[in-house]
């Protein structure tokens, strides 16, 4: 068991080792929800930006449903975990550390019962898929960077829902995410292009569809 935890601990020093190498090319939390989708699009936004669709900077707009609810929320008072403290909208967050930059849409400061750092966004959507957990760790990380505070979880709003669901940060999370961007960060820096999605159906209506030969 010791040498599990151990081997667990050097594994998880050499991928932080490794990601701070590379603070120069900071990703946007968004390009997390990319990779998910298809990680082609991500190596193609950053290894042939000059051949960017102009349809690509859609996937990185927030809908106009989304634009709503955060002027909706910026009004109440809803609390989230039922804790309460000073509220930031908009937050821009960065780390060198991780090369990776984002907006948050809510931040929570939380002094009791004990401090820690709340992040919450709202989706237009009515379920929290794996990418959209990580893309909510990757703000609490960068909060937690920056402020000392512990992030411990975090909150998504589903907007058609009306509801909030609370994710917690796991540790599993936590190395699922530091995973994903060493992956995202090598195949960038290598500029050696991942494979294709799975799953064709998407490269149907995709506009980066004529630089994948093998795929069609
Ligand atoms: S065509 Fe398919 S494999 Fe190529 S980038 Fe688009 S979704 Fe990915």
């Amino acid at each position: 068991m010791e040498k599990e935890l151990a081997e667990e601990q050097r594994d998880e020093e050499r991928l932080e080792w490794k990601l701070s190498l590379d603070p120069d090319l900071p990703f946007r939390v968004t390009d997390l929800k990319q990779w998910f989708y298809c990680r082609r699009i991500v190596y193609y936004a950053y290894c042939l930006p000059d051949v960017r669709p102009i349809t690509y900077k859609m996937l990185y707009g927030r809908e106009a449903g989304e634009e709503e609810v955060r002027r909706e929320m910026r009004r109440n008072t809803h609390r989230y975990g039922g804790l309460e403290g000073r509220r930031e909208f908009d937050v821009e967050l960065f780390s060198l550390h991780l090369g990776l930059r984002g907006k948050a849409d809510l931040v929570i400061w939380v002094e009791e019962p004990q401090p820690e750092v709340l992040v919450v966004e709202f989706k237009n959507s009515v379920k929290i898929g794996k990418q959209v957990q990580i893309q909510l760790l990757a703000y609490g990380l960068m909060l937690e960077e920056q402020s000392q505070i512990p992030a411990r979880r975090g909150f998504v709003y589903l907007i058609p829902k009306r509801r909030t669901e609370e994710i917690v940060f796991s540790k599993g999370l936590r190395q699922e995410l530091l995973a994903t961007l060493e992956e995202m960060h090598t195949a960038v820096r290598s500029e050696q292009m991942p494979p294709p999605t799975e799953n064709r159906a998407k490269c149907l209506a995709c506009e980066f569809r004529r630089f994948c030969n093998d795929v069609l």
